[in-house]
């Protein structure tokens, strides 16, 4: 299926495609990617996701990495779900009871609105040095990312993707390197707002114990926040929660 650009987390602004194809996948497609995706590594499953996007469609290597992100997590949707709709399960922070959603891509996911002008880059200063920033795409980001998958210095990918949004990194990798890892102080306020803009645009869900909420106003409660991020993770392990059979499927005779 076709996905319009302008659907993506950036608008699509600067993409000369209208639209990526994602398509759901198979029973033996999944039970394919359990087999082969790497286990107990955040980096190598981030590049089998990566290459399994571009199997399908070249023009992800073109694509930024915001929306590759939401290209991941849209592909996993549309795989376990017909309508788009995703049951999770969290633990009151509280009570320890378990809360159940049902998330509706309709609904529920909502992208903060991206503004034009930051699709630019910036001018940045960071630990006494002058940088550029960009949007990297696939195949910006890939240059970083190949160092980090062969030496894997830096195993968080949330760092290695913070290091990306540095241009100067194809001149000067060590220094890019250090001024964000060792950042202190406003250095780090500057790369979380970094981290804000170009990656988080997807908005929290927030879940609510319905025991420990009970009778307070809408006002009162006390919500649960879960990122939509975090939900990728593990998205197949809980397919069976999500998919339960019904019994028009199986007639035991
Ligand atoms: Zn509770």
């Amino acid at each position: 299926m076709n996905i319009d650009v302008k659907l993506l987390p950036s608008g699509g602004i600067g993409y000369n495609f209208p639209s990526v194809n994602i398509n759901p996948m198979t029973f033996s497609g999944i039970c394919d990617y359990m087999a082969r995706v790497p286990k107990d590594d955040n980096l190598g499953k981030y590049l089998f996701d990566i290459d399994m996007l571009k199997s399908e469609d070249p023009n992800i290597l073109n694509c930024y990495i915001m929306d590759v992100d939401f290209l991941i997590f849209y592909k996993k949707l549309i795989t376990v779900s017909e309508d788009l709709s995703y049951q999770i399960e969290v633990k009151c922070p509280e009570c320890g009871r378990k809360i159940k959603k049902t998330v509706s891509f309709e609904h529920d996911i909502h992208f903060k609105q991206i503004d034009p002008k930051i699709m630019n880059g910036a001018k940045i200063e960071l630990g006494g040095h002058s940088y550029e920033t960009i949007v990297p795409t696939v195949r910006e980001f890939g240059r970083v990312f190949s160092k980090y998958l062969t030496y894997r210095k830096v195993t968080d990918l949330k760092m290695i993707k913070t290091i990306a949004l540095i241009k100067d990194f194809e001149t000067r990798a060590n220094q890019v390197e250090e001024d964000v890892l060792g950042a202190t102080h406003n250095d780090i306020t500057l790369l979380l707002a970094l981290r804000d803009l170009y990656y988080d645009q997807l908005e929290p869900i927030t879940l609510y114990c319905p025991e420990c909420n009970k009778g307070l106003d809408k006002s009162e409660r006390r919500g649960v926040t879960v990122s939509v991020e975090s939900l990728i993770v593990d998205f197949f392990r809980d397919l069976y929660v999500n998919c339960p059979i019904d019994g028009s499927k199986i007639l035991f005779k």
